[in-house]
């Protein structure tokens, strides 16, 4: 059965609320209801606007029970807005579950665009913006993090990553150790008054961090794996890079691995240059 009826995905503000479309407002005006990941965020945003409209709650924890919610209001042939707390609902926050829904169910589901994170970061960053993967938050446990990475060192595009400031200076330390030394940029509070790009290597970064704590929301852009640093890597190099991780505290097995996998070297020739 085909329905009239539209579930609008609307970006929001990541901060400047003069990023606030003036399609965003005019649907926000027009729906019957909005589904929001947080009913006081967006009722603030809603009396900014001048939007008053009834509000549902659809946070991650209630996301698979609201849809149903939501597949009913559209079957009585409501329009309906879903909204996060800020930028795109689906982009590292909730959305995804009733978009799949509602297009599973034959509903019309239109985006209205507006300011994502990730895009002003990668943009800003100075960095390739031809090839990126998008990844959003890494696991908070060390661990799981640090497999993450492991899977990502050899990955060629530019890598996106959202970060929370308090977790910060420990991802940069594990990116060190898994993706090692390579360049990135920070992006900070982006369209606010403190917005901030702070662009060098993963080491400097460090440095400056450690000696200035950030505050405030924060994307983290990371240079992709370059294909040349394993072209280029003679036998003796490779000895060398053995070496210096050994240096700096890794196992001999260890080590071998971390070379392998960033400069895609077969592990068991690395070992073989290594053990001669
Ligand atoms: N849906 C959002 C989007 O489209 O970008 C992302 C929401 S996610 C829960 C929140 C994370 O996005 C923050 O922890 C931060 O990593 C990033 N973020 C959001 N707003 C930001 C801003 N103004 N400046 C820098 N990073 C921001």
């Amino acid at each position: 059965m085909a329905y009239n009826s539209t579930l609008y995905v609307v970006a929001t503000p990541i901060g400047n609320l003069e990023e606030m479309t003036p399609r965003a407002i005019r649907i926000l005006s027009e729906v019957e209801i909005i589904a929001c990941e947080d009913t006081r965020q967006t009722l603030k945003l809603c009396k900014h606007f001048g939007i008053s409209k009834p509000l549902i709650s659809c946070h991650e924890h209630n996301e698979y029970y609201v849809v149903n919610k939501i597949i009913e209001y559209l079957q009585e042939g409501k329009d309906i807005a879903l909204v996060s707390d800020a930028g795109y609902p689906g982009i590292s926050d909730p959305g995804e579950k009733v978009i799949a829904k509602c297009i599973e169910r034959s509903f019309n589901v239109v985006v209205i665009s507006g300011p994502c994170a990730f895009v002003n970061a990668l943009v800003g960053s100075g960095l390739d913006t031809s090839h990126f993967l998008f990844y959003g938050f890494l696991p908070s446990k060390k661990g799981e993090r640090t497999k993450e990475l492991t899977k990502l060192a050899k990955n060629e595009n530019t890598l996106i990553f959202y970060e929370a400031p308090h977790r910060i200076l420990e991802t940069l330390q594990d990116m060190k150790k898994e993706l090692h030394n390579r360049k990135i940029c920070i992006a900070r509070e982006l369209t606010k008054k403190f917005e901030e790009y702070l662009r060098g290597t993963i080491e400097e970064i460090i440095e400056r961090i450690t000696a200035n704590p950030l505050k405030g929301e924060i994307v983290i852009i990371v240079e992709g794996s370059k294909k040349e640093d394993v072209e280029t890597l003679t036998d003796l190099e490779i000895i060398d890079k053995v070496n210096n991780l050994i240096e700096k505290g890794m196992s001999a097995s260890e080590a071998i691995r971390h070379v392998s996998l960033t400069f895609k070297v077969k592990k068991n020739d690395v070992y073989r240059l290594f053990h001669q």
